[in-house]
């Protein structure tokens, strides 16, 4: 229900699709396609995916294979739905099988990282899972307060860096060593997110997964990239950049519950082969919920 009613822009945006098609005939074809292609690039779904939309529309219409408006809107959802799941089709968390597991959660600030990770930790409780976080985020002074009041709401123990000068990546790897003494199944890790242009995060952030992976050879298991649903096509850049440097694998698509902007998710999926794993859809202990493409195109798609 959050999720239909976070994407009421799109789905606005995408409502022009159903009058084309209602009226929709074989000699109208390119007139009907161009403004569908217009629609979905007002959606945020870009152009590179807006246009192989199209094009594989007009293959098959011309072929033939479609022949009603009501084909053309079912084809045109299997295709988003195809491109959400063809290439990154595991979106439960791949945890393997040796003990402690560690998630690495990155992202711009601001982009409900801290909130993701304790609603992740709610989740992982809830299954019966042993969670440690740790405060990663060295650079914002009041991360470390915020996770300490997630780990209190969600009763789990966090590991927290002393002193001003801490590093990210020795706070981890204190973390991940109380995690194989103490036998917690998972450490979930935050990181800052001060603006992804800034070089020396990027540092940061490979400082921190080298030092995970000395201590426990092929963690991180999951490094999940959280992205604000409100920012449209801006995610693209950031999403590759995150990926070149960490490689992402998986992501939590936050705020969808507000006024997300639901067809970049595509240009993500599609462009990275990175699978959506969760999906935030308010900012309660709750709000955190596996991705369902289904009920996502569902979403965008009345
Ligand atoms: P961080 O800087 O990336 O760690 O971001 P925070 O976790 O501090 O979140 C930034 C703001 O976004 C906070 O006010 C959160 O409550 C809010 N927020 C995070 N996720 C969601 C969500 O799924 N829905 C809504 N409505 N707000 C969210």
């Amino acid at each position: 229900e959050k999720l239909f009613s976070g994407f009421s822009k799109t789905r606005d945006n995408l409502a022009v699709i159903d009058e084309l098609l209602l009226y929709w005939n074989l000699a109208d074809t390119d007139r009907v396609l161009d403004e569908l292609e217009e629609a979905l690039l007002v959606s945020d779904f870009g152009p590179k995916i807006s246009i192989k939309i199209v094009e594989s529309l007009r293959e098959e219409i011309l072929a033939g294979k479609l022949k009603s408006g009501d084909e053309i809107k079912s084809a045109l959802k299997r295709y988003v739905l195809e491109l959400l799941t063809s290439k990154a089709n595991k979106s439960d968390l791949q945890l393997g099988f040796r003990r402690p597991a560690v998630i690495m959660v990155v992202g711009v600030n601001g982009g409900g990282k801290t909130t993701s990770l304790g609603k992740l930790a709610h989740r992982l409780k809830n299954e019966g899972i042993k969670v440690l976080m740790a405060a990663g985020d060295t650079f914002r002074a009041a991360a470390s307060d915020q996770l300490e009041v997630w780990a209190e709401r969600t009763g789990s123990e966090i590991v927290v860096g002393e002193g001003e000068k801490v590093k990210a990546a020795s706070v981890l790897s204190q973390a991940v060593k109380r995690g194989k003494q103490e036998g917690f199944d998972v450490v979930l890790c935050d990181t800052s997110g001060r603006l992804h242009t800034n070089y020396s995060l990027m540092e940061e952030l490979s400082a921190c997964k080298r030092a995970i992976s000395k201590l426990i050879p092929g963690a991180p298991n999951e490094v999940l990239l959280v992205l604000d649903g409100t920012t449209g096509l801006n995610m693209l850049p950031q999403a590759r950049e995150f990926n070149e440097v960490v490689g992402i694998t998986g992501l939590i698509l936050t705020k969808l519950d507000g006024s997300a902007r639901g067809g970049c998710v595509a240009s993500v999926v599609d462009e990275l082969g990175i699978p959506v794993k969760f999906v935030g859809v308010g900012e309660g202990v709750e709000d955190l919920q596996p991705f369902d493409a289904e009920a996502f195109v569902n979403a965008i798609f009345s």
